[in-house]
């Protein structure tokens, strides 16, 4: 079995109090293989009024699963992270042909996004508030814990698995309920995702999937409504600012994981080994598709052509082609907006008086590809270090001092990830106190773990993914005070 096998007919549907259906309308969406922009199959197609029905369940399963055992939320999350193990060759090939990534990287995407399953298995059994005595004595102050209630889970296509399993896992543990909305062009691993949570025993209503394609109207209705109580949003930051704008009537709670221009930092005191390494995977993890993907690289001026030089190389070594296909490094971008914006970028940058040292193209042929390139003399105004590129593309400037490449790499609205490359620990010490962003990541170029903090500051939103700090995300305290004599 692998790909499209692994959903049923039946599951290519909306998932809604337990029950699989198609829309009433009839709707569906049709869902595009990148490689070549054939059609791969469909899904439903929710009105507003089956998301309404997709909170109403969400709603009535709130208080029985609220009072359901910490420790039976954690086992049906830790059956879910081993179901999810078991089956992840054909998750992943289902994975890579909806969104293009190649196979062995879709792997690794299952395998990062199941361990937030079974780090907050973990977590489920360690919720709890405090007993203490008032500082004058005399009472006794006490702190319950009780989940948010239920959730509206916005996706988006870049991690079809993880950006799920980050939310829902912590949500499950904290005993919320929950409708998740994936994007509309990979709803497939997420529908996969329901199934393996249905089979585990998840019970009726907990978890509800709604795909539809008036996503506008889905988030305006829910959020209008009292019963919602928290939405958790990973995608571009003009979305989470309409969603954050949303929440004041009704005063939802809040995470916005929103979008990234991560600056890469390479000193003149670097492994330069390491760093072109680092930049490698900063850079090309998910085809530069990613919030965290390092976007602008900032050298000292006596590495720079060097760092150029080799990192060319090795980005222009790399196989472009279908992610299920063996040997392939690259695949596709997710859709011709995406190829469209990366070219655009990249021919301004040249406009601008960039130079290309490898790529600096779309290959032509079908599908989205665009080649990994690597620009260098980019100037700093020019747009393609002030937007986010998502894209293959490394462009490279130069600086001159620490406190200039501080400057330049804090002179951003977003502030999610950045990328430190030295071998002098005070200068790090320094850079980790006065880089403007949620992580820094100190010679490696892979900050995401299940275990740590994932977020932003600025424009890249607030709240954190991951680690203890996720799970407070989805709960609530109330405080009671008792007079002790
Ligand atoms: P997007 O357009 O914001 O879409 C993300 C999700 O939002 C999709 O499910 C989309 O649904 C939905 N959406 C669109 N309009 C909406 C509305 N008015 N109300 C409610 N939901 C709406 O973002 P994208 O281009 O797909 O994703 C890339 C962005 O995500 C980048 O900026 C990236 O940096 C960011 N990202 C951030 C993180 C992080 O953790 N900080 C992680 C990954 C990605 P449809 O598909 O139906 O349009």
């Amino acid at each position: 079995m692998t790909g499209l096998d692994l959903l049923g007919a039946q599951q290519r549907n909306l998932f809604i109090g337990g029950t699989w259906r198609e829309a009433a309308s009839g709707a569906r969406i049709e869902v595009i293989d990148p490689a070549d922009g054939s059609v791969l199959t469909d899904v439903a197609d929710a009105s507003t009024e089956e998301a309404v029905e997709a909170l109403d369940a969400a709603a009535a399963a709130q208080a029985d699963w609220a009072r359901t055992a910490p420790r039976e939320r954690g086992e049906i999350l830790r059956r879910a992270f081993d179901l999810l193990t078991e089956r992840a060759d054909d998750v992943a090939h289902l994975m890579s042909l909806e969104m293009g990534k190649p196979v062995a990287e879709a792997k690794g995407e299952v395998a990062y996004g199941s361990e937030f399953f079974r780090w907050y298995s973990e977590e489920a059994v360690r919720i709890h508030g405090r007993w203490m005595q008032a500082p004058a004595g005399g009472s006794r102050l006490l702190t319950v814990r009780k989940p948010v209630g239920p959730c509206l889970f916005i996706t988006p296509w870049n991690f079809p698995l993880a950006m799920g399993t980050r939310k829902i896992g912590p949500a499950i543990a904290a005993g919320c309920t929950m409708v998740v909305k994936p994007a509309s062009q990979t709803p497939l691993t997420m529908l996969a995702l329901a199934a393996i949570l249905e089979e585990v025993g998840l019970p009726v209503g907990v978890l509800n999937v709604v795909t539809t394609s008036s996503t506008g109207e889905l988030s305006t209705a829910l959020q209008a409504d009292d019963r919602l109580r928290k939405v958790s949003f990973t995608g571009s930051t003009a979305v989470g600012r309409t969603l954050v704008a949303q929440s004041a009537d009704q005063l939802q709670r809040l995470s916005m994981e929103l979008g990234g221009n991560a600056p890469f930092l390479v000193f003149e005191d670097a492994d330069l080994d390491a760093a072109v390494e680092g930049a490698m995977v900063a850079k090309m993890r998910n085809m530069g598709e990613a919030c965290t993907s390092a976007n602008r690289f900032l050298v000292h001026r006596s590495v720079a052509a060097e760092f150029g030089e080799r990192l060319g190389e090795r980005m222009g070594g790399l196989t472009l082609g279908r992610g299920q296909d063996d040997g392939v490094d690259v695949g596709p971008l997710i859709d011709e907006k995406a190829l469209d914006g990366v070219t655009r970028l990249v021919q301004d940058a040249v406009d601008d008086g960039a130079r290309v040292v490898t790529g600096g193209s779309a290959p032509g042929g079908p599908g989205f590809f665009y080649s990994p390139t690597v620009l260098v003399d980019v100037p700093p105004g020019s747009a393609i270090n002030t937007q986010e590129i998502f894209g293959p593309v490394a462009p490279i400037t130069t600086f001159e001092t620490e406190a200039e490449a501080i400057e330049r790499a804090n002179a951003t609205e977003y502030g999610l990830a950045s990328y430190v490359y030295t071998r002098d620990l005070a200068r790090t010490i320094r850079l980790a106190e006065s880089l403007d962003f949620g992580m820094v990541g100190v010679n490696t170029g892979l900050v995401s773990n299940p275990a740590a903090p994932f977020g932003g500051m600025k424009a890249s939103g607030f709240g954190r993914e991951g680690g203890f700090e996720g799970i407070e995300e989805y709960l609530e305290t109330t405080y009671v005070a008792l007079p002790a004599d």
